[in-house]
C-alpha cells in the first residue's frame, strides 16, 4: 500500500491535515471509532470536533469500508465544509435540497460507485425511501463505513435547536445496526445528554466529555441602560474593523441595530429568519469571506458558523438559557486568540423572558423546565464572583476564579440592598391586601421613591407606610433590587395579569431578613476598558501575527491578498484555504523553497502539491 493511503489516524492527521498532534481526547475518540465503536462525544466549539469524524472516515475507507454519512442540519454551510474537505485532497460531496435533480444523481452515482469519502445530507434527505434504499445497497456491498451525527443536540426538545427531523435518525440504529455511529455536540447539560443518549439510542457509546473551558474568551455582563449607546462604545473602544457578531430578540431589532451600526461607520449586516433566504445566504457568504463584518442577527444564525476569527459576540438582549448564551458566545474566538463576550441585561429582559414562557403554548413540565433554566442564566448575570466557575459549575465542571471576566478583572463593589428588598416586597404585600390587584414594577417603586403620581393618587398608595422610604434610591438601584429578587426567585413576573410583580414562597425569608440581597454598588456604567496590551499594533495584521517582524509582516500581507484571490477563485471563504495562523507560520519562514514549508502547521501533503509553488514565489517577493 503506498504510503500516502495509510489508515492509520495520526498519518492522516500529518498527511491530510497537516497537523502535528492530536488535541485533547480527540485521539482517543478517533481510535475507537475508526475500531468501529459508537461514541458521543462532547466538546466545545473549537474543539476540534470536525476531525473526530472525518479522521475515521478517512482512516475507514482507506481500510476498505467505503463511504461514511454525515448527518447535519446545516444545509446552508454544506458547499464549504465539502469544499475545505477538497482542498486537503478528500473526496466530499453533499445532498441537500440546494442541488438540481441532475446535481443529486451524479451524487447519488458517484456514491454507489464508491468514489465518495464523506457524504454530507440532511436529516430530512436521510430519512426519504430513496436514500435508504441507496443506503442499504451499499450496506448489502460492506461499503456503509459510519454515520457521524453533528449538532446530535437537535435530538432533543431540552436543547436550543430542536429539529423534529433528527428524532427520524432511530432509523439508522435500527436498520443498520453494525454501523459505527458518532454523535457530536458543543452543547448539553446534563438533561440534554441524556436525552440524546436515549433518542439516538447510544446507551452503549463511548461517552468523550471534553472540558468545556474556553480560556481565551473574557465574558462580560453588563447593566442596561442605553444599549446602543452601550454596544458601539464597546466595538469602537475594543473591536474596530474586528469580525463579531450582535445577537438581538427580534427581527425588528436586528434591522434597527444593523442600520445603527452602519450608520456610525461599522460595516455591520443583518440576519434573520424573515429576510429573503437569498439575501441570508449571501450575507452569511460575506461574514465568512469578508474580513471585519459585524453580523446583526437573531439565534436563526451562527449553528456550524466555523469562522475561526469572529473577535467578540454581543448580546444586547438576554437569551433564553446558558446553553444559548454558551453556544453562542462560543463562536468568538474558534482560533484561540483573545476574544470577548459582551452582554447588556436589564431588568426588562428579565420580564420578557418570563412572558414568554408562560405565553407559551407548551405544558406546565416544559415551563417549569425552561423556568429553571431562565432561572440560572439570571443568576450567571447577577453574579459577583467569576462569570467562568458559574458557567463551567452549570456544566457539571468544577474550575477556580479565572483571572478572565469581568468580576475577576474588576471586583465589583457591593452594597446590602437587603433593607430597600423588604421595603419593596412589603409594598408589594400591602397593596395587594388593600387592593385585590398587583401592579408592575414601574408602580412600585413610585410608591417607595414616595412620588405623587395620578395612580398613586388614585389608589391612594400615599398612604402606605412605605410610601417615600426609598427616596434617597436611585430607580436604577431599586430595578438592580427587583431584578436580583425576581433572578432569585423571591418575587415572580406575571405576564397573564400585565406584568404585575406577585409575591412567591421564596419572599418570606427575605421579608424576615433572614436572606440577604447583595448587589453591585457601582449602577453607573464602568468606566472604558484600556485596550489590551499591544492589542493596536498586532491588531493592524491579526492576532496571529503579532511576533512577525516587518519583512514578515509583508510577506504575511501578500500571502493574504494571494490567499484571497484563491478563495475568490475557489467560491470559498479564506480561512479554508489557509488558516491566518499558517500564512503566519509561512511568512515567518520565509520559504526559499518547498523545502522550507516542511511541518507548517495546516499545510497537508494536498495543498503542498496545489499551493506550495505559488506559496514560496509569494514570499520571495516580485524580485525573488
Ligand atoms: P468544532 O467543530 O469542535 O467547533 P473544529 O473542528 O472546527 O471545531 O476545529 C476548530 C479548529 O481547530 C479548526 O480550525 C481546526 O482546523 C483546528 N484543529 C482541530 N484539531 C486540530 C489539531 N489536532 N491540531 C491543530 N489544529 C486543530
Ligand atoms: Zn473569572
Amino acid at each position: 500500500m503506498p504510503d500516502h493511503l495509510s489508515p492509520d489516524p495520526l498519518h492522516i492527521l500529518h498527511e491530510v491535515f497537516g497537523y502535528d498532534q492530536f488535541r485533547g481526547p480527540q485521539q482517543a475518540i478517533i481510535e475507537h471509532v475508526t475500531a468501529g465503536g459508537d461514541a458521543l462525544v462532547l466538546m466545545p466549539t473549537g474543539g476540534g470536533k470536525s476531525l473526530c469524524y472525518q479522521i475515521p472516515a478517512i482512516a475507514r475507507q482507506r481500510a476498505g469500508y467505503g463511504v461514511s454519512i454525515v448527518v447535519s442540519p446545516l444545509i446552508a454551510l454544506m458547499h464549504d465544509q465539502v469544499g475545505a474537505l477538497h482542498e486537503a485532497g478528500v473526496e466530499a460531496a453533499f445532498l441537500n435540497s440546494t442541488l438540481s435533480f441532475d446535481e443529486a444523481a451524479d451524487v447519488e452515482r458517484r456514491l454507489a460507485r464508491g468514489q465518495i469519502t464523506m457524504l454530507y445530507a440532511a436529516p430530512e434527505r436521510l430519512t426519504t425511501p430513496r436514500f435508504l434504499s441507496l443506503l442499504d445497497g451499499l450496506l448489502s456491498r460492506g461499503q456503509l463505513a459510519l454515520f457521524a451525527i453533528d449538532e446530535a443536540h437537535c435530538v432533543s426538545q431540552w436543547g436550543h435547536d430542536f429539529r423534529p427531523e433528527y428524532r427520524g435518525l432511530t432509523v439508522l440504529h435500527e436498520r443498520y445496526p453494525g454501523v459505527p455511529r458518532i454523535a457530536l455536540t458543543a452543547t448539553a447539560d446534563a438533561l440534554t445528554r441524556t436525552d440524546i443518549v436515549e433518542r439516538l439510542q447510544l446507551e452503549e457509546a463511548g461517552r468523550f466529555v471534553s472540558s468545556f473551558d474556553r480560556p481565551n474568551i473574557r465574558y462580560a455582563i453588563v447593566e442596561k441602560k442605553d444599549v446602543t449607546t452601550q454596544l458601539l462604545r464597546f466595538i469602537e473602544a475594543e473591536h474596530a474593523g474586528d469580525a463579531g457578531v450582535v445577537y438581538c430578540q427580534s427581527r425588528k431589532r436586528v434591522e434597527e441595530l444593523a442600520a445603527t451600526l452602519a450608520g456610525a461607520g461599522i460595516n455591520a449586516l443583518p440576519y434573520h429568519a424573515g429576510l429573503d433566504a437569498k439575501l441570508r445566504q449571501q450575507h452569511q457568504d460575506r461574514f465568512l469571506r469578508e474580513e471585519g463584518i459585524v453580523m446583526v442577527a437573531t439565534i436563526a444564525f451562527g449553528m456550524g458558523i466555523d469562522k475561526p476569527d469572529v473577535r467578540f459576540v454581543a448580546h444586547v438582549d438576554m437569551p433564553k438559557n446558558i446553553e444559548g448564551y454558551y453556544q453562542e458566545t462560543g463562536r468568538a474566538g474558534r482560533d484561540g486568540e483573545p476574544a470577548d463576550a459582551w452582554m447588556a441585561y436589564g431588568l426588562q429582559d428579565v420580564v420578557n423572558q418570563a412572558r414568554m414562557i408562560d405565553e407559551s403554548p407548551a405544558g406546565d413540565e416544559f415551563k417549569q423546565v425552561m423556568r429553571g433554566k431562565l432561572d440560572a442564566l439570571l443568576a450567571l448575570a447577577e453574579a459577583t464572583d467569576c462569570r467562568r466557575v458559574r458557567l463551567l459549575g452549570y456544566f457539571g465542571e468544577h474550575a477556580v476564579p479565572c483571572g478572565n471576566c469581568d468580576n475577576c478583572l474588576h471586583p465589583p463593589e457591593l452594597w446590602d440592598g437587603t433593607e430597600t428588598a423588604r421595603k419593596l416586597l412589603s409594598t408589594i404585600y400591602w397593596i395587594k391586601k388593600q387592593n385585590g390587584i398587583g401592579f408592575g414594577a414601574g408602580h412600585i417603586m413610585d410608591i417607595v421613591r414616595g412620588k405623587k403620581t395620578d395612580k398613586v393618587a388614585q389608589y391612594r398608595h400615599d398612604t402606605l407606610s412605605t410610601f417615600g422610604l426609598c427616596a434617597e434610591s436611585s430607580e436604577a438601584q431599586l430595578r438592580g433590587v427587583l431584578r436580583q429578587l425576581i433572578a432569585t426567585g423571591a418575587l415572580h413576573v406575571d405576564a397573564a395579569a400585565f406584568n404585575t410583580l406577585q409575591l412567591t414562597d421564596g419572599s418570606r425569608a427575605v421579608l424576615k431578613g433572614e436572606v440577604p440581597v447583595r448587589l453591585r454598588a457601582s449602577v453607573s456604567a464602568p468606566a472604558a476598558r484600556k485596550p489590551r496590551a499591544g492589542r493596536r499594533e498586532a491588531k493592524a495584521a491579526s492576532p496571529a501575527a503579532a511576533t512577525l517582524d516587518a519583512a514578515g509582516l509583508g510577506r504575511f500581507a501578500a500571502l493574504k491578498a494571494w490567499r484571497a484571490e484563491v478563495a475568490r477563485e475557489h467560491n470559498l471563504p479564506a480561512y479554508v484555504i489557509f488558516h491566518d495562523a499558517t500564512l503566519a507560520a509561512i511568512a515567518e519562514r520565509a520559504p526559499q523553497s518547498l523545502d522550507d514549508l516542511q511541518g507548517v502547521s495546516g499545510l497537508g501533503v494536498k495543498k503542498l502539491e496545489a499551493y506550495g509553488a505559488d506559496v514560496v514565489r509569494v514570499c520571495r517577493g516580485p524580485h525573488g
